[in-house]
């Protein structure tokens, strides 16, 4: 069964936000498309590379000047004003939210839902149910969190029984990092697999694919490139 998780001092038909904005999506199987982006705050790992650290990071941020509280109908009356039929939410760790999100799921008929998670979180049924495509980014050990920390295989399962899911990992040293990915991909049956590299550069990132695309091929993976840093788009 599910747990419902809930962050402490909840209000209904309220989320805790980081920040929202219209872009294009820049990684994963929806590359290209239009969308909003709405990034809610907290995170529950605390990854050595994190490129989000505004949304957990305490000791470095203070939660009441790079979060908020709104209303989830404020939310969709700003996605219906952008009349854009892609919203993706990200985080952090949005699935720690996830009232907020069925709420704002359920008053978007017609938008498709892109859930960015790092696949610790078990979906309830009515978000499962929902949401169109599941991001899945299970953390490797280059992240300096603990296996048992980082990989829920409760979590996995239920992610991937939606089958709208995609488990996307973010290759940093394909020399240690394709084996680690071939091992959980085999133990929990993740599947379809898409690898993206690390990069904060145009340079890095094209490196980074260029040494994906034979391990990629070798596998059946598929390769995500992040064209917010290819373009300086956000
Ligand atoms: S799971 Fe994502 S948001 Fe959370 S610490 Fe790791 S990289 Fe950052």
């Amino acid at each position: 069964m599910s747990v419902l998780p809930l962050l402490p001092g909840r209000a209904e038909g309220t989320a805790i936000l980081a920040e929202k904005f219209e872009s294009f999506q820049g990684e994963g199987p929806l590359t290209g498309q239009r969308c909003v982006f709405i990034r809610f705050s907290r995170c529950n790992l605390k990854c050595g590379f994190c490129d989000t650290p505004e949304t957990w990071d305490w000791s470095r941020y203070k939660p009441s000047e790079v979060s908020e509280r709104v209303p989830v109908a404020d939310l969709v009356s700003w996605v219906r004003e952008r009349a854009v039929d892609l919203v993706v939410i990200t985080g952090g760790e949005p699935m720690l939210q996830q009232p907020a999100i069925a709420a704002l799921a359920g008053e978007l008929p017609g938008v498709r839902v892109q859930i960015e998670t790092n696949g610790t979180v078990e979906p309830v049924p009515e978000l499962a149910d929902r949401i169109d495509l599941w991001v899945v980014s299970p953390k490797l050990a280059n992240s300096g969190m603990d296996y048992s920390a980082r990989i829920k295989p409760l979590a996995l399962g239920a992610l991937a029984a939606t089958s709208r899911a995609v488990f996307k990992f973010v290759v940093a040293d394909p020399a240690n990092d394709i084996d680690e990915i071939t091992k959980l991909v085999e133990e929990y049956h993740l599947a379809p697999v898409w690898a993206m590299p690390e990069g904060t550069t145009r340079e890095a990132v094209l490196a980074g694919m260029d040494a994906l695309y034979g391990p990629a091929a070798a596998r059946g993976w598929n390769v995500s490139t992040r064209l917010h840093i290819l373009t300086g788009a956000r």
